[in-house]
This record gives structure tokens, sequence and C-alpha cells, in this order.
């Protein structure tokens, strides 16, 4: 063949059409839009079940709300944001910022709101997708963005449907219920419920935080950036671009340190956080109260410039006899006493082994994720799963969680994904997914080194499955960079 028509016959195989469903228009639903569309691979839709952008932040939008890494890491690294407010700047500012980033690269305009999509069925080699509305589509490969923290978890306290005043879980706030003056419980004590609690304990007459397992407290000030600093950084995107350095390389090395119960990281959190407690809580019962018994960091760390001083104001309370069952005026604790209430909030976290469930993801041969995921939910890099081709999830299970920011995770995750929808592209298979003994040894190898993170290190917390072994990416950070720069084709088949 002609030098010319190799080059013809090879573009013409490099312009294989590839049409995507991209599922969910969160933080990762809009980074995948991005993308896409600066891959030269527009033809997609994204469908959210939502009316809006933002997934976590447009659902969580309690009193408090902020995030818990530094805003100058939490944005997309090609969008950082000047503007930022504070050092860990509050939820809706967050929306905010989400909204913005998807209307300036026209993300908007190319989802589907309204529209969860109830159905996958791999079928001839690609993939049919049914909506609740009943529209269908067919595409080549389908993004799961469907987030990890999303399905809420809803105790099972019995009496919940008596109770006379206002109950809600943190994530479905009910705003049209006055807070000021009023009584408030608040059951859990993860980070949500903490930023309640500071948020909540000026404004109400009482605030009962029930308590079934005390938390560390990691101090951080929570500055605002001046007017100065921000016009600084609007004059010089160079230094905005070295603070979200920095603060990656910083985190980098705590999330090192997270995967080794031993190390140096740890130590010091530790006694960051005891410090925390002996110094900021005077009263020495209620300062027992408050200490935990397991190891700083075991659950995820809460950060939280004053939470301890919150719980010590004169309308909070911190419950800890456990809960009985909740009655028609309040909640009702073991030790007999009734804590009558006006609202109560279920802080009580989320379901983090869902993903991209209740929808119906039927693969290869008929096999049904539900069924593959029964005991617990597996992914290879935990981005794709055997028999599921071209099924890429982003945030999935067993990645990178705790206290690292998840754009990042993300951002490492897509460039992986783009690279394997390069071979689709260029045409060099049309199916691409994880080989079972590749899935299994990845598991095996994850099983093994969960053991030695601090999160196996005696507590109960989110990370556990129903094993007890920690869920998350249990190998160092520096590792995910690495596995993600380039994908090892050995542990693909490649249709
Ligand atoms: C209170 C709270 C605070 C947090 N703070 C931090 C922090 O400080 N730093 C950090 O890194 N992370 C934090 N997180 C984690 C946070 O979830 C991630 O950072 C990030 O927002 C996840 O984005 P996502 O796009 O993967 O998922 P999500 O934000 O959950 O978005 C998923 C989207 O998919 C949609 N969807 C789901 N299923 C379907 C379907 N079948 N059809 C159509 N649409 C569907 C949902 O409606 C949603 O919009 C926090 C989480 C919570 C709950």
């Amino acid at each position: 063949m002609s030098k010319g028509r190799a080059a013809a016959a090879e573009s013409e195989v490099a312009e294989r059409p590839l049409r995507f469903a991209v599922i969910g228009a969160g933080m990762a639903g809009i980074l995948s839009a991005i993308r896409l569309e600066e891959a030269g691979l527009g033809d997609f839709t994204v469908y959210e079940k939502a009316e809006r952008v933002g997934g976590t932040w447009r659902e969580n939008t309690y009193p408090g709300l902020a995030c818990d890494v530094p805003s100058h890491l939490y944005s997309y690294s090609f969008e950082l944001n000047p503007d930022w407010s504070h050092r860990f700047s509050p939820g809706p500012e967050i929306q905010a910022y989400f909204e913005r980033v998807a209307r300036k690269h026209g993300v908007e305009r190319r989802t589907r709101f309204g529209d969860e999509v109830v159905r996958c069925e791999h079928a001839d080699g690609r993939w049919r997708i049914e909506t609740k509305s009943g529209h269908r589509d067919e595409v080549d490969v389908v993004i799961a963005a469907t987030g990890v923290l999303h399905h809420p978890n809803l105790p099972d306290i019995p009496g919940l449907d008596a109770f006379e005043g206002a109950v809600f879980h943190s994530a479905r706030w009910d705003h049209g219920v006055a807070l000021d003056g009023r009584r408030i419980g608040v059951v859990g004590t993860g980070s949500t419920a903490v930023q309640i609690v500071s948020a909540l304990a000026d404004r109400v007459a009482k605030l009962v935080l029930f308590q079934r397992t005390a938390q560390w407290i990691m101090p951080q000030e929570n500055p605002p950036f001046s007017e100065e600093e921000k016009e600084a950084f609007r004059r010089d995107p160079e230094s905005l671009r070295v603070a979200h350095q920095n603060l990656s390389t910083l985190f980098t090395a705590f999330s090192n340190g997270v995967v080794d119960a031993g190390s140096a990281q740890m130590k010091m959190i530790e006694d960051a956080c005891l410090a925390n407690l002996e110094n900021s809580v005077k009263d020495p019962v209620l300062r027992e109260k408050l200490r935990p018994t397991y190891r700083a960091a075991c659950k995820r760390l809460v950060i939280s410039p004053d939470f301890y001083q919150a719980i010590q104001k004169p309308a909070s309370e911190l419950e800890t006899a456990g809960i009985e069952r909740v009655e028609a005026k309040g909640v009702r604790t073991r030790d007999g006493r009734l804590h009558e209430l006006d609202v109560l909030v279920l802080a009580t976290g989320f379901r983090p082994d869902r993903f991209i469930r209740p929808t119906e993801v039927i693969g290869r041969g008929g096999v049904r994720l539900d069924a593959l995921w029964e005991k617990r939910p597996i992914a290879y890099l935990s981005i794709s799963i055997p028999d599921f081709p071209n099924l890429f999830l982003l945030n999935g299970p067993n990645g990178p969680v705790g206290n690292f920011s998840l754009i990042e995770v993300a951002e490492l995750q897509l460039a992986y994904v783009l690279k394997l929808v390069d071979l689709l592209r260029s045409g060099r298979c049309r199916e691409i997914s994880p080989s079972r003994e590749a899935t299994e040894r990845f598991e095996a190898e994850r099983v093994e080194a969960a053991k030695s993170t601090i999160w196996a290190t005696g507590c109960r917390s989110w990370y556990l499955d129903d094993r007890g072994v920690p869920s998350s990416w249990p190998f160092s950070f520096d590792r995910f960079r690495d596995e993600m720069a380039a994908p090892k084709l050995e542990a693909y088949e490649l249709l």
C-alpha cells in the first residue's frame, strides 16, 4: 500500500465514531463532559436525574456545609478559582463554582436533566440505555459518574415515624423548617454532624448531639481570603497553580501516610487531635465523653476549627447514653430520659456501596451487576469490571477516598479512561474490559494491603465492607498516580 493510502486508511480507522453516555452531572460528570469535548469525542449525552448539575453540592444544603480539603485543592486543575472566599469554602459557593464551570464549558446544554438512567444493557457490542421517562439511547461507551456519597443511609431507629416534629436526613435538609430558638437533635458524629453543630450552637434554644462514637477532631483554622489575596491570585494565575500544586503535594504526603498505620504522618495527626481535645475541652467529664477509644484517622478524620467550642456552648448537650427510640415528643435514650425536640436531623451518612445502583446494569452474556456485586462491589483499579466492556466508573469501588480532593482522583481516573477509549477510537479493539484474573489478583492484593492501613486499626466506619475490610484504596497515593499514568494492557481483554 502506498504511504498516502496507508495514512488515509489509518485516519479512517482513527475516525471510528464513538457515542458516549455520561451518567451523572456532579463533579465527575461535568469533568467527563468537558474532557470528552476537548478530546474531540463530542458525541455524548449527560444524563442527570436531578434538575441541576452539582451532585453532592446540590443535594447537601445543611447549615455549616463546607469542603474539608482546602478550596484551592478542591478545584478542577483547569479551572482554578482566585475568588474562593475561605480556606475551606462554604457549600453554596462550591455549588456555584460547579454551575459556573458547567455553564462555561457548555455542559448544561449537553445534559438531559430530570431523567434518571434506569437500565443499561450490553447487546451486540453496544450499550442500550433506558431512562425513567422512557427515552432510549445506544452508545459505545458508558461513563458512570453516579457518585459514592449519594444514597442517604437512614438509621433503623424504632419510632421515627411517630415523631411529631420535623425529621430529615442531612442531605435532604428541609429549609421550610424554622431552626432559630428551637430544640434540635442531631444523630451522628461525622463531619456533617460536626459542621451542623458548629453552625447551630448559637442559634437554637437547645442542641442535643446524640453520639454513638466519639470522633477525633483535627483543628484547622478557616480564615477568609482578603480582597488583596484574591486580587493577587487574579493578577498572577501562576501563583494559583503553585498554590494548587503545593496543596496537592501536602495531601499526597498525608494520603501516603494513611495507608501505613505506623507512619510519622499518623503520629503527627494523633498528637494534634489529642492536644486539641486536651486544650479545648475544660470539663473533665465532657472531655472523657469526647475522647475516642481508637486511633485518629481510623474513621474519616473530622476537620473543624470550632466544634469543641460549639459543644461547650450553653445550648449544647452531648448525649452518649444511646438512643432507645423516637417518640412523639422527642428522643428517649437508654437511660430512660426523654429529650424533647422540635427538629431531628439524621446526620447518618450514606451507603457508599451503592454506586450506580439501583440502575439495572446487564453486561456481556446477561451478567447482572447487582448479582456480581451482591456481597460487595469490586472493580479493577476501581474503574472497570470484567464482562462489562466499555463501562467505566469514576469514584468507583475501592478508589481513594478520605481526606483528599476527589476532584484530583476523578481527573486522574478520567485521563486513564481516555487512554482506554483511544484503543476503541483507533480501532485496536471494539470492546475492552479487565480480565477476571487481573481483577481477582488486584482484589487479593488490595485486601492484603488494607490490613496495614490506619482504617483497620480497630474502629467502626463507613470505610469498612461487610467483612470489616477497608474498602478504599489501600496503597499510596503515589501508586495510584502511577497506575493511572498508563493502563497495563495485559490486565485487559480486548475484543
Ligand atoms: C457532605 C459532604 C462533604 C464532602 N466534602 C468533600 C470534600 O471536602 N472534599 C472531597 O474531595 N470530597 C468531599 N465529598 C465527596 C463528594 O461527594 C465528592 O467530592 C464529589 O462531589 C463527588 O462527585 P461525583 O460527581 O463523583 O458524585 P456526586 O456529586 O454524588 O454526583 C453524582 C450525580 O449523579 C446523579 N445520578 C446518580 N445516579 C443517576 C442515574 N441513574 N441517572 C442519572 N443521574 C444519576 C446524581 O443525581 C448526582 O447529580 C463530600 C461529600 C459529602 C456528602
